[in-house]
């Protein structure tokens, strides 16, 4: 049998520069920024929970690697401290091709921002971000990928994933079946998915401030009633969601290792980059 790659990767990979267009609150814990310009020419739409390498001016403004293979990190470490980009993972929420955007003739693509609450660098960007700056993006391609015996998709994540669950709700085929636990901050961020009429979405509002991000979702996904076999899992979010999830669902239900797709997109008291 084949064996199946974890992720699918663009074809070709550049960074691109883009300039912000608009950024409004859409929640009282997301900001959703689009960019557009015409350097977002070369972005090549996948759907699904792709996601791309932000670039965010740093110091003294934007300065980007030229690279675009695995090399760009070797020129970002080299720059030194004070001349790099800041470096952020986030997913594309929506893409609107050239012609049918909101705010101008080029693509749009938006970014939804789970704003925690600290001035870290890209909430901080985020929250003060004015049309016209420039950003660089990587694109990174998708990590969803159900395989063919699966016949059920269980996504799990907290706010940080909810733009990728929302993503992979839009692109799925409408006779999906499956359902999604994610756990929010407030009732007020829960979004519409559009989900397919066979997915039922779940939104866990982490009320006590004291919980431990990802603790709501874990305990709704361990008394889920989940089909015996077929079952294939997305889970995203902070490490210990991500890690959790996936030993109950393989300890518990018996789903195998290779039907889960768990990352961490973030870890407690660790910064990225
Ligand atoms: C593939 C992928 C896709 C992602 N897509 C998105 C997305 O679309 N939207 C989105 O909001 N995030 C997304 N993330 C998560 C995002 O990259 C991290 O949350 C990132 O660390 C935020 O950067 P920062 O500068 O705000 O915080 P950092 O400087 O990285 O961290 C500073 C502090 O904040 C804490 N922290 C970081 N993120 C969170 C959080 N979400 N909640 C609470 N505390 C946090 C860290 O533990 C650390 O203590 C994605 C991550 C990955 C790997």
């Amino acid at each position: 049998m084949a064996k199946r790659t974890k992720y699918v990767k663009p074809e070709q990979r550049e960074i691109l520069t883009a300039e912000v267009l608009a950024s409004k609150r859409i929640g009282p814990n997301f900001v959703r920024v689009t960019l557009g310009g015409p350097g977002l020419a070369g972005f090549t739409p996948m759907g699904y929970d792709q996601w791309f390498r932000l670039f965010l001016p740093g110091r003294d403004g934007l300065r980007l690697p030229s690279a675009a293979s695995n090399l760009w990190y070797a020129q970002y470490l080299m720059m030194g401290k004070d001349h790099r980009p800041v470096v952020r993972n986030y997913t594309v929420r929506a893409w609107r091709p050239a012609g049918a955007g909101e705010f101008g003739e080029t693509g749009e693509l938006d970014i939804d921002f789970a704003m925690h609450g600290g001035e870290t660098p890209a909430c901080e960007w985020a929250g003060g971000v004015t049309p016209g700056e420039r950003v660089g993006l990587l694109d990174e391609g998708i990590m969803y990928q159900v395989p063919q015996h699966c016949s059920y998709s269980l996504l799990v994540g907290d706010e940080s994933a909810l733009p990728a669950i929302a993503g992979i709700l839009r692109s799925a085929p409408r006779d999906l079946r499956g359902a999604a636990y994610v756990e929010i901050v407030h009732p007020d961020d829960a979004q519409d998915l559009g989900e397919p009429e066979g997915v039922q979405v779940n939104w866990l509002v982490r009320s006590d401030p004291t919980a431990a991000v990802g603790s709501v979702a874990l305990a709704a996904v361990r008394d889920a009633a989940l089909p015996e076999r077929g079952v294939y899992g997305f889970v995203a979010g902070e490490q210990r969601l991500a890690s959790g999830v996936r030993r109950h669902l393989a300890a518990d239900r018996g789903v195998p290792k290779a039907d889960i797709c768990f990352t961490g997109y973030w870890r407690v008291g660790r910064a990225q980059g």
